[in-house]
């Protein structure tokens, strides 16, 4: 039995619909923006908060967790950082309480590329010091760390993927659904936030499942770090055109200006996953493929709910 938090919400609902087609599934998941459709029936779902409820049972005789539940709303750290501190910081130590309790020893965690910050080697690797810009960031770097340290206290293993932007269907945040739910609104007029400059790397959903699954079966250290993105990146400005080009639509742009599209954003982002790569995974589509794939997924969907 494997044990997946975070599993109705975008990656985690993914994830789950694999590793059933193997094991035993439950999910814990407070709904904060997980959607119960995106749970696969045949898992056991139990409705419960990280940070209050008390989930050892839930967790009792699992072979493993995948720790896939955060805040993942990298710009809320400007308004409210408490809410960051509380779902990825707090959340993250309680379940390694409870697994330490309960004798889970394997953790699969989902990590970011914002904990590099404004790295100046790019492609950037995973022993580039971490240095993130954002509450989020540090957030997630801290979750790391307290990993890395149940590992070394409790005998415990973990897998930590540092993943670029992940895209694809049932994705309810990010840029390329802000830039689709802008123009539904209005078809006349595009808002970019920043100068449209910003060129970070995309890396569609499949293809960042088999590079996790692919993580677990090739490495087996105390502690296994991997970077996972496409191996080029895409301009903001191209993924406002590639939106508009599906849609069918021919806006005016405003850019809102700055290199960056809010404090905290990193512009310019490309992990090196030569790490991966030389265990034998390779992404399947680039930066731009996955961005046009993504844009059609959610227009599918958003015209199949409607
Ligand atoms: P998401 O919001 O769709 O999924 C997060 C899930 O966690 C949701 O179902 C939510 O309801 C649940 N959750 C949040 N707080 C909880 C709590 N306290 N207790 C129980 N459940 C809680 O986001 P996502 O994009 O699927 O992100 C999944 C993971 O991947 C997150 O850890 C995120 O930080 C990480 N990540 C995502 C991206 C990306 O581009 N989407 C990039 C880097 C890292």
């Amino acid at each position: 039995m494997i044990v997946v938090t975070g599993g109705a919400g975008f990656i985690g609902s993914h994830i789950v619909d694999r590793l059933l087609e193997k094991d035993e599934i439950i999910v814990i998941d407070n709904l904060s923006s997980g959607k119960t459709e995106y749970i696969n029936k045949d898992a056991k779902f139990y409705l419960a908060d990280l940070t209050r409820d008390k989930i050892d049972d839930l967790l009792r005789g699992a072979e493993e967790v995948w720790h896939i539940a955060a805040n993942p709303d990298v710009r809320l750290g400007l308004e409210n950082p408490e809410e960051i501190y509380r779902n990825n910081i707090l959340a993250t130590y309680k379940l390694l309480e409870a697994m330490r309790k309960v004798g889970v020893s394997r953790i699969i965690f989902t990590s970011t590329s914002t904990v590099y910050g404004e790295a100046e080697i790019i492609p950037t690797p995973e022993d580039y010091p971490t240095h993130p810009i954002s509450i989020y960031g540090a957030s997630k770097l801290a979750c790391e760390a307290l990993i890395e340290s149940y590992c070394h206290t409790f005998d415990m293993q973990a897998w930590i993927y540092r993943f670029a932007n992940v895209i694809g269907r049932r994705s309810t945040h990010g840029v390329i659904y802000d830039f689709i739910m802008k123009l539904r609104k209005d078809p006349t007029k595009l808002e970019i936030l920043g100068d449209g400059e910003q060129n970070k790397s995309y890396i569609y959903i499949d293809d960042c499942i088999d590079a996790m699954l692919h993580g677990l079966k090739a490495a087996d250290e105390m502690i296994n770090i991997f970077n996972i993105g496409s191996e080029d990146q895409v301009k903001v400005k191209r993924i406002a055109e590639i939106v508009c080009e599906e849609m069918g639509l021919n806006p005016e742009f405003k850019f809102t200006g700055g290199r960056r599209g809010w404090k905290g954003d990193v512009p310019v982002m490309l992990l090196s996953v030569e790490k991966l790569k030389k265990l034998g995974w390779k992404p399947k589509y680039s930066s731009e493929e996955a961005v046009r794939l993504a844009i059609r997924d959610l227009l599918n969907e958003l015209n199949h709910n409607q």
